[in-house]
């Protein structure tokens, strides 16, 4: 009964893990949990589903009729494997189905379903059991993201309950079964972990069918990566036989940045600071290392001559925040006789696999957000990857035959200070919300909860101390408990917080929400926040043309050079002008009703491309933020039909009223993230210590941070008389360590 067109079928027999049907099957009929590792590319995502459906699973007269479910951390992954298994299978996009935050195409027939990892989290809170499924498949694993390693912790219990309902000959119960995959051999935290699996799983390798990829150091780590990067490409192009390039960067910055661009961003400056660190660190170890250019070297060895190609280049982008649409180009073949570059961020590292790429270009850093549990400062630093992901990037060059890495970095470099591993995220991320999902699960004592690898009891503790300021969780007061540590336990408020896609900060806000006809506005400022600043800054608008061409007439310019810099102050006007029109919502005392504004304009004008170059923002963010806010008034009216909300895209201003009612719920929301001016904690009861016209190297003070901290240069509050109270959403090290996400408080 399975259908599937003649090139797909063709295209499967060469994939490694084809051959590898029979063993895998039969440890999943034999085992309720097993590990399945196999490189990039070997045909985990697309055909281990396609193994269960063809023995039954998902098949509602079988004896496994529950769904095939498989998460993906990435939104784009789950939407992409969905359409392509589907194709495989000849299916339709209802039986084999995604689901993300955002959307779904999940109906009663669905068989088959990719989701991201929080989509499965959050099922998990209104249904344990998971009684809809009879298989769940938890893909790259070894990426170890937050939600992957509570859900691996969750799911073995679960399987155990299952199995006990099953023994036990509950009437409909079924067998659960756990399929975990990886594309790394480190799968020892899983495996070998006796309070998550009392019984090893088994472990399947699927052999790599993997053609053999030189690895090309460079003599010297260069710190302008960017360009260094580019020329390589060029010269590979020019010189070296077909075949995709894929060059890894660590952001949408530097992606985007013209290919032929001279100028190179302002934060590439002090990462070329610490590069150079390096370099002054490394430079005796790379003295021994041959002089002469190693490309040469290669192109003597390959017998290349060195004339321009006439063939052009077809370059396509792929980082996260790019619309999905876009992100699908990659799977296009480039237009005929053209080469396909893939510039992309580590997306592209075990996730998608592109056709065709024979020469990757691996600048060795990754950009990741680091964040201190002790205090909250959160630093987005642009670091080098570990060296399993280093052979990840190289190995993305050998899928269609022998290829070749081109690292931008020395090997000294690499031996020394790339570390084997990066630490999963859980260790390096906040972790409120899903501590609040395990509380909504019933799993009280979280210490015990059986993580692959535990974070810090303080982190945990921290967390706690958080949601239960929140109104999320509280002691129990049931008297039949006489220990001496009483766990906290979930609150009806945490258990409607948990509701919501959202951090619980945010979801409070939703809860509390509900006067002055205020929802609709609550709804919009939690998907922004949950969605990110929409903003582009400044420096966004040093390219591109003024776009409103009769704002002033500039003809009479002929200079080429005095026209190009016209048009950029003309640019820039209109930035300042735009940003002071969404500002004085709220007369200049909050980032996030500046962020409203915004949106209610972009409803109002029906959406648009052209209106985000307009107002210099982002046009996915804006898009996010109008399916988020739908989303959420869904929610709140299956769950609360008392609010009677209702969606509509277009937002009236708020009134004078709402404008405070709104304000004093971010206070409430932020209330452990208050900062202080300094001169008013040292100057005690004086109101307002001396006068400024700004809020520039205005030192703040904030709990729970022994460092000043100063407001963020893209606030609303940045060109003003500084605030003596602001809350504030987040911390960030930069130059210095800044508030970000600010609105002012009136003490009461
Ligand atoms: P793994 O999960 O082990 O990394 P996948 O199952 O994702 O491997 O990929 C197996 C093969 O299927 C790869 O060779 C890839 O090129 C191909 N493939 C995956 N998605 C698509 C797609 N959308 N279009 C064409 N080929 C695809
Ligand atoms: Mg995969």
């Amino acid at each position: 009964t399975i259908n599937r067109p003649k090139d797909v079928e063709e295209a499967r027999l060469l994939l490694p893990i084809v051959s590898e049907e029979q063993p895998i099957m039969e440890a999943i009929m034999l085992n309720p949990v097993v590990v399945i590792c196999g490189e990039t590319g070997s045909g985990k995502t697309t055909q281990v589903p396609q193994f269960l459906y063809e023995a039954g699973f998902g098949n509602p007269d079988s004896e496994t009729p529950g769904m095939i479910g498989i998460t993906q951390p990435r939104r784009v992954a789950a939407i992409s494997m969905a359409n392509r298994v589907a194709h495989e299978l000849s299916l339709t996009s209802s039986q084999v189905s995604y689901q993300i935050r955002y959307d779904a195409t999940v109906s009663s027939s669905t068989s088959i379903k990719f989701m991201t990892d929080g989509v499965l989290l959050r099922e998990l809170a209104t249904d344990f059991l998971l009684s809809k499924y009879s298989v769940v498949v938890i893909d790259e694993a070894h990426e170890r993201s937050i939600n992957t390693d509570i859900l691996i912790g969750v799911l073995s219990r679960v399987i155990k309950l299952r199995e006990e309902m099953w023994k036990e000959g509950k009437a409909g119960a079924k067998l659960l079964r756990l399929i975990i995959m990886s594309a790394t051999l480190r799968v020892s935290d899983f495996v070998e972990n006796k309070s998550l699996f009392p019984t090893p799983p088994p472990i399947v390798n699927v052999p790599a069918r993997q053609h053999p990829v030189t690895i090309h150091f460079s003599r010297r780590t260069s710190p302008d990566y960017v360009t260094d990067a580019i020329k390589k490409a060029c010269k590979i192009h020019a010189r070296l036989p077909p075949g995709g390039i894929l060059i890894f960067l660590t952001g949408q910055n530097e992606i985007t940045a013209d290919i032929e661009a001279e100028d190179m961003e302002i934060d590439l400056q002090d990462q070329a600071q610490l590069d150079s660190d390096f370099n002054e660190n490394m430079g005796d170890a790379d003295e021994h290392v041959l002089e002469g250019d190693l490309d040469e070297d290669i192109d003597q060895e390959l017998g290349i001559d060195t004339e321009e190609s006439e063939v052009p280049m077809h370059v396509v982008p792929l980082y996260s925040l790019l619309p999905s649409e876009k992100q699908m180009e990659v799977f296009k073949p480039p237009p005929a006789n053209a080469r396909l570059v893939v510039v992309a961020t580590n997306i592209a590292e075990t996730s998608l696999t592109i056709p065709g790429i024979k020469y990757v270009i691996d600048c060795g850093r990754a950009k990741e957000r680091r964040y201190d549990v002790t205090n909250g400062i959160q630093t987005f630093q642009i670091d080098w990857i570990s060296k399993a992901s280093a052979s990840q990037r190289a190995g993305r060059a050998g899928r269609t035959g022998p290829g070749h890495c081109y690292r931008l970095y020395s090997s000294a470099l690499f031996e020394n200070y790339f570390q084997q591993f990066s630490a999963p995220e859980i260790l390096r991320a906040p972790i409120e919300g899903v501590v609040l999902q395990m509380k909504n699960m019933h799993i009280d004592t979280v210490v015990n909860f059986p993580f692959p690898t535990p974070p810090d009891r303080f982190a945990l503790q921290q967390a706690e101390k958080v949601l239960t300021h929140l109104g999320a969780l509280a002691k129990s007061t049931s008297p039949a408990s006489n220990r001496e540590m009483v766990d906290s336990q979930v609150t009806d408020l945490g258990r409607t917080m948990a509701l919501f896609p959202l951090p619980p900060r945010f979801s409070r806000m939703l809860a509390a929400g509900q006067h002055h006809q205020c929802l609709p506005y609550i709804i919009a400022m939690v998907s922004i926040m949950s969605v990110g600043d929409p903003f582009l800054y400044e420096e966004a608008i040093q390219e591109g043309d003024s776009t409103q061409e009769d704002s002033e007439d500039i003809s009479y310019l002929t200079n080429e050079t005095v026209k190009a810099k016209e048009m950029r102050r003309l640019r820039r006007k209109e930035y300042f002008q735009s940003q002071h029109r969404h500002a004085s919502l709220g007369n200049f005392t909050s980032d996030i009703l500046k962020a409203l504004s915004v949106v209610g304009a972009y409803e109002y004008q029906g959406g648009g491309v052209e209106f985000c170059s307009q107002h210099f923002v982002r046009f996915k963010a804006m898009e996010e933020i109008h399916k988020l806010r739908a989303q959420i008034t869904n929610i709140m009216r299956l769950y609360f039909p008392e609010t009677r909300a209702e969606f509509s895209a277009k937002l009236t201003p708020p009134n004078k009223i709402q404008v405070k009612v709104l304000k004093q719920l971010v206070a409430a929301a932020f209330i452990d993230q208050i900062a202080v001016r300094k001169d008013l904690t040292e100057h005690k009861g004086s109101s307002g210590g001396a006068q400024y016209s700004n809020s520039h190297s205005i030192p703040y003070r904030a709990m729970g941070i022994s460092e000043d901290v100063f407001l963020h240069p893209s606030s609303v509050l940045s060109d003003r008389p500084p605030p003596d109270y602001i809350a504030f959403q987040e911390v960030v090290r930069t130059s210095r360590v800044f508030v970000k996400g600010l609105t002012t408080v009136n003490p009461a």
